[in-house]
């Protein structure tokens, strides 16, 4: 049965997984697609595998090679893909024209600089742009291009979006005040994440997103846009961060905790998984175990109780 709440509750399930080539996956990467393909798989459902390298200067193909590998030897099995975002241009490009035709679009000539001056970072989770472009005018903004190719920022409303998130409850922004005009394309022509995921999530019928509660807040701005671009909303479970000490993330390059490190330390792809099971309460131990026995007794239901009140889980 699927949880997401606007599609038909017999629609099949489609989870995916969706990594940057940037590094290595870390236990938080391996973390989060754990638990998007135990969702999915709970459901009877499949998993999507979409490699997310639009950002072309920081995505390397030989991490597109290992972070397939990874999966595969992890037991994190997919079911349809890879599909590659630097193949889907197009379609960003005309979920973009689609908005841009509305007036929706802007162009924005704010340096990072000027963006980092201008805004305060907001309850330490994302900087609210200002609108200081929302209102040139076009001689203004022709003179402007002449010096600087302008990012695209969507105008969004003084509006509340809410969703009610499996892990998470409730959660709600106030998209003027808390999210600001957000980046739709960046000023060397790169669409931004938040476009690209909604129209690849549309595009590959993933009906239920699992993924690190970092990018709850990047929720709201989703839905909006699936909502201006007529797109099913998908169910969504934010899970907990696995941090290397409090409020540090892991990151790539915290090679200990890295799956090549990962896995001198610990020998065998089920005792990586194990030892992430066991620390996350999936499991009452550490042992070695594998996603297919986790399955065996994984259940949807208690997924709240389990990890909502663990915004954080140490690595250790
Ligand atoms: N590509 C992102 C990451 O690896 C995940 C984006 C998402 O799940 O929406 O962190």
């Amino acid at each position: 049965m699927a949880y997401c709440d606007e599609q038909l509750v017999s629609s099949p399930v489609v989870g995916r997984f969706a990594p940057s080539p940037t590094g290595r996956m870390h236990a938080g990467n391996v973390f989060a697609a754990l638990m998007a393909w135990l969702v999915a798989k709970s459901q009877g459902g499949r998993i999507v595998l979409r490699i997310e390298d639009l950002d072309a200067e920081r995505s390397r193909v030989e991490f597109v090679d290992a972070v397939q590998r990874d999966f595969e030897a992890l037991g994190l099995t997919w079911d349809e893909g890879p599909y590659f975002q630097h193949d889907r241009e197009e379609a960003y490009q005309a979920a973009f024209e689609a908005l841009s035709e509305r007036d929706l679009v802007y162009p924005c000539f704010c340096t990072r600089a000027d963006l980092h001056a201008a805004s305060a970072p907001h309850r330490g989770e994302k900087p609210v742009y200002p609108g200081t472009c929302r209102s040139l005018g076009p001689a203004e903004r022709e003179l402007r291009a002449e010096g600087r190719v302008p990012a695209q920022r969507l105008v969004v409303p003084d509006r509340n979006v809410s969703l009610d998130d499996l892990v998470q409850g409730r959660y709600r922004q106030d998209l003027a005040r808390d999210c600001g005009d957000f980046l739709v394309q960046r000023s060397d022509g790169a669409f931004a994440y938040q476009l690209a995921v909604v129209v690849d999530d549309a595009e590959q019928g993933v009906n239920s997103v699992v993924r690190g509660v970092d990018l709850l807040c990047s929720t709201p701005q989703q839905i909006y846009l699936q909502e201006l671009l007529g797109l099913p909303r998908p169910g969504y479970a934010h899970i907990p961060l696995i941090v290397a000490e409090q409020d540090r993330r892991l990151s790539k390059r915290n090679h200990d905790a890295a799956l090549d490190a990962l896995l001198v330390r610990f020998k065998t792809p089920a005792a990586v998984i194990g030892h992430i099971a066991g620390l996350t309460g999936l499991a009452p131990t550490c042992d070695p175990t594998t996603p297919e026995e986790l399955l065996g007794s994984f259940d949807l239901n208690a997924l709240p109780s389990l990890l909502r009140n663990l915004v954080q889980i140490r690595w250790e």
